[in-house]
């Protein structure tokens, strides 16, 4: 099967755009990614994805932390600046969570623990077990079909 294809597929799913940041000796790194779900309320776990060719692999190894945080609707320069699709260094003041680093205005913040790790393919699964959330108002950042967008509010879902 071609990886267009599969690319293709797998950008019809809509996601939420997160930034893992995790603290490396001192030294904050942050990455975009949408491979991110709940698993587990008790205990409290996540997961996230990271590729072999990611630098952040070796930084959530080292670490043993992440903190996921998921951007609000005005944060798409920040999802593409740590995708590497801007290509110039930019300053980011990183906030904190009880010691973890964290991006400042996204809607929400989840510290978490590497609770186990594995290897898939070309991906790493962390299991995250969460310690701190902090949450903040806010529309959502959308990823579908390869493109950013946001809810729209001439369309509410009708329950
Ligand atoms: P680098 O290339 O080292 O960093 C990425 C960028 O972040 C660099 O341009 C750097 O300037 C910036 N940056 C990092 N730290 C700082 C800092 N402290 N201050 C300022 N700038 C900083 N990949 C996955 O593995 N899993 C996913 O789930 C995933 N989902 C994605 C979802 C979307 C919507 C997009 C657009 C991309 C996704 N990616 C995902 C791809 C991933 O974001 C890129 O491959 C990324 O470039 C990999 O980053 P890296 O860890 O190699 O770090
Ligand atoms: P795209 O068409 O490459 O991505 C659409 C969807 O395909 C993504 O939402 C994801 O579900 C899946 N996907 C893409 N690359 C993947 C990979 N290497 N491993 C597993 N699943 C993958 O969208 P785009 O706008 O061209 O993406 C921008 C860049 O970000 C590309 O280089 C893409 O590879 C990367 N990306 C990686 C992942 C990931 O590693 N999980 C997820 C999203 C985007």
């Amino acid at each position: 099967m071609e990886d267009r294809l599969f690319r293709n597929a797998m950008g019809k799913f809509a996601t939420g755009v997160t930034v893992i940041t995790t603290n490396v000796n001192g030294k904050i790194h942050g990455m975009t990614a949408n491979a991110f779900m709940s698993i587990s309320l008790n205990p409290k776990l996540v997961v996230i994805s990271i590729g072999e060719k990611a630098s952040m692999l070796k930084h959530v190894q080292q670490s043993g932390t992440f903190t996921v945080n998921f951007l609000s609707a005005q944060q798409q320069e920040l999802s593409m600046l740590f995708a590497g699709q801007i290509k110039e260094e930019r300053h980011v003041t990183f906030g904190d969570l009880q010691g973890a680093p964290t991006i400042e205005g996204a809607i929400a913040q989840v510290s978490c623990e590497v609770a186990s790790a594995y290897i898939e393919g070309d991906h790493t699964l962390f299991i995250g077990r969460v310690k701190n959330i902090h949450l903040e108002d806010g529309e959502p950042l959308l990823f579908f079909n390869g493109r950013y967008g946001a809810l729209s509010s001439e369309t509410p879902v009708q329950i």
